[in-house]
């Protein structure tokens, strides 16, 4: 559909355009109920198929075993920031975490705010830490390790699993489904919907078995992992809608590849993003390390500086490639989120772009 854009944007991000349209054929008539799914029962069969569905392919996907849980939780990831030590440290309020940028910052700072005692073992938004610094401060006494897998602001990404004799616990907001993982080196992986599997207001939260027990008294029971678990992700209503459609998402990953397919396009699109900077002799450039680029999130800017950052953006719409502004924490700079779903015309219209002005700029 020529009038599409393609959206940079860190999220709410783009979807496939296949599965938007297969929601519009739906859209009034779900399967013959003469309704659409968000106007039907959670607890009826047409729903309850689907939320079947969705975990079944998640675990196919992801290569899920039957001793991690599957929760599908309302609202953003913010809430896992409260439900992970809300959760896991009745008994022992220390727990340790690695910042790479902010979003681990802020799920260190609300778990201090509810009183854990937080050890920050690693601290920098250019590089993550080696096997060997993780080693040298973690704590086998500590309830857990916690850290990002993908800074979508910083565009800093793990390319190792951090090793600990303690549950690891990964946020995959921004890189979820985007590589293969292998679930079992962690105690919870969890991600919100709005980047890479659907609309916001859901996050899947993946938790091994054992680590579900009795939280902190005061725990709100929507963020008991007990009860999401004992209720099949409905002791409230789930977000139905959103639920449907990352069931659709991952029908859509499984037709290009599974995560092995997916993890090359992904890789194919980031590289031709990175060695145009790379080519740009400093007219570009990107501010992590290069062993630990996102292939996800790239912010980057280029010689001008905040005063002609909207010039470029203005430049790159004409080529229909939107919503390029870098995070507000980074003035004058420039971010292009490439979740799976961004076809690869779309890198390509931005990589021309990003030639093109250099051309008529240096
Ligand atoms: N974690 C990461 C890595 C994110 O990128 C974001 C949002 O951008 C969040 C957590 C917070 O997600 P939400 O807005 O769904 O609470």
């Amino acid at each position: 559909m020529s009038d599409r854009v393609f959206n940079f944007s860190a999220g709410p991000a783009v979807l496939p355009l296949e599965i938007l349209e297969e929601a519009q054929s739906q859209f009034l008539n779900h399967d013959n109920t003469g309704a659409n799914i968000m106007e039907q029962s959670h607890r009826g069969p047409v729903f309850d198929k689907i939320i079947k569905e969705a975990e079944a392919d998640l675990r196919t996907l992801i290569g899920i075993p039957d001793d991690y849980a599957v929760l599908f939780a309302s609202g953003g990831a913010s809430f896992q920031f409260s439900a992970i030590p809300l959760n896991l440290c009745k008994d022992n309020k220390k727990v340790q975490y690695i910042q790479t940028g902010t979003w681990s910052k802020t799920a260190a700072a609300e778990a201090e705010q509810l009183g854990m005692d937080v050890d920050v073992i690693f601290k920098d938004t250019k590089r993550v830490p080696t096997a060997e610094e993780i080693k040298a401060k973690v704590d086998p006494e500590a309830a857990y390790l916690y850290y990002c897998d993908n800074e979508t602001i910083q565009g800093v990404e793990f390319q190792e699993v951090p090793e600990a004799p303690i549950p690891v616990i990964a946020d995959m907001s921004s890189n979820f489904l985007s590589r293969p993982i292998d679930i079992k080196k962690y105690g919870i992986v969890y991600a919100c919907a709005q980047k890479n599997f659907g609309p916001a207001g859901l996050t899947v939260v993946v938790i091994r078995k054992d680590l579900i027990k009795e939280p902190i008294q005061t725990c709100p029971n929507l963020l008991r992992y007990s009860v999401l678990e004992a209720n099949k992700s409905m002791k409230n209503t789930p977000p139905t809608y959103a639920i449907y459609i990352a069931g659709l998402v991952f029908k859509w990953i499984m037709s290009k590849g599974g995560l092995p397919g997916i993890a090359e396009l992904n890789r194919k699109k980031a590289m031709m993003i990175y060695d145009t900077i790379a080519q740009s002799n400093g007219f570009w450039n990107v501010p992590a390390e290069e062993s630990c680029r996102s292939m996800m999130n790239i912010p980057f800017a280029n010689i001008f500086g905040e005063e002609r950052q909207k010039e470029f953006m203005a430049f790159a719409e004409t080529r229909r490639c939107k919503t390029l502004g870098g995070h507000r924490s980074i003035p004058g700079s420039f971010r292009a989120s490439i979740y799976n779903s961004m076809p690869i015309e779309g890198v390509e219209a931005l990589v021309q772009a990003m030639k093109d002005y250099q051309t008529a700029n240096q």
